[in-house]
């Protein structure tokens, strides 16, 4: 009964401590970032983390390129979670990688790469063949606004206004400027078995602050689709509408609330 009593009150001791450590401030500590990346593959760690009988880690994507043998020890591998690395990175928040850009954000560890795609200071690629420019998305605008790559004439449109999209199949990609928001779009098309695949993307990062968009697309006015949320959904011109090289299409691009 006493020997009860006094391991409760050891539990609660260990529950009070734990407590006092992480009441208060957050503290922040030193961590050398390569313990964070899987052992094996050298890529940053994700949920689940698995570990052989002798404690060697390997992330799940290794377990499964490996069938299940450490790589270290030969022991099994991909069976046992390591909770307590798990653990460590879900608790790792980190300074956004374009912090010296301006972004102030802090990002929890397992969530790198989703905020690269949404933060609005992560740099875009110039879609002009071999132009190596990047910059941010307001800066690409800029950059493809005053340089030579756009034709003098008749690159701009207006969001919610219809414009005319006049392009030969083999050049792939049309870029069209939104004057007002000052974004890039750029119309492209594949040519697959089938027919001709097209898509219009915003080359901007996804991030609520750029808006969404949906577009409306229709070729030769026989063809008429709604599509949302580019890039991934695209029309699809079957050969038997095509007539020749040129593609002819009529867009509408809106910008959703
Ligand atoms: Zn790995
Ligand atoms: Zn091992
Ligand atoms: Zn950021
Ligand atoms: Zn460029």
């Amino acid at each position: 009964m006493e020997r009860a009593s006094s391991e409760k009150s050891g539990l609660s001791n260990i529950h009070l401590k734990k407590r006092q450590r992480t009441d208060g401030n957050i503290r922040t500590a030193m961590v050398d970032f390569d313990v964070l990346d899987c052992p094996v593959c050298f890529e940053p760690l994700t949920i689940p983390i698995f570990q052989c009988d002798n404690g060697h880690l390997a992330c799940s994507s290794c377990c499964s390129k490996l069938r299940d043998i450490c790589p270290t020890c030969g022991s099994p591998i991909g069976h046992i979670r390591c909770r307590g690395m798990e653990t460590v990175i879900e608790s790792v928040f980190l300074p956004c990688i374009n912090a010296k850009l301006g972004c102030a954000k802090r990002i929890p560890f397992l969530k790198q790469s989703t905020h690269k795609k949404e933060c609005c200071f992560s740099f875009c690629s110039c879609p002009v063949q071999d132009c190596n420019y990047t910059g941010t998305y307001t800066d690409l605008y800029d950059h493809y606004a005053i340089s030579t790559h756009q034709d003098s004439m008749g690159r701009g449109f207006e969001c919610g206004t219809p414009f005319y999209v006049l392009m030969n199949i083999s050049e792939k990609i049309f870029i069209k400027r939104e004057f007002y928001m000052k974004l890039l779009f750029a119309v492209q098309c594949f040519r697959e078995p089938y027919g001709v695949y097209v898509t219009v993307s915003c080359i901007a990062p996804s991030s609520p602050e750029v808006g969404h968009f949906s577009y409306e697309i229709s070729y030769i006015k026989i063809l008429q689709v709604n599509l949302e949320t580019p890039p991934e959904n695209s029309m699809l011109i079957p050969h038997s509408l095509l007539s020749g090289d040129l593609l002819d299409l009529r867009l509408c691009i809106k910008k959703l609330n």
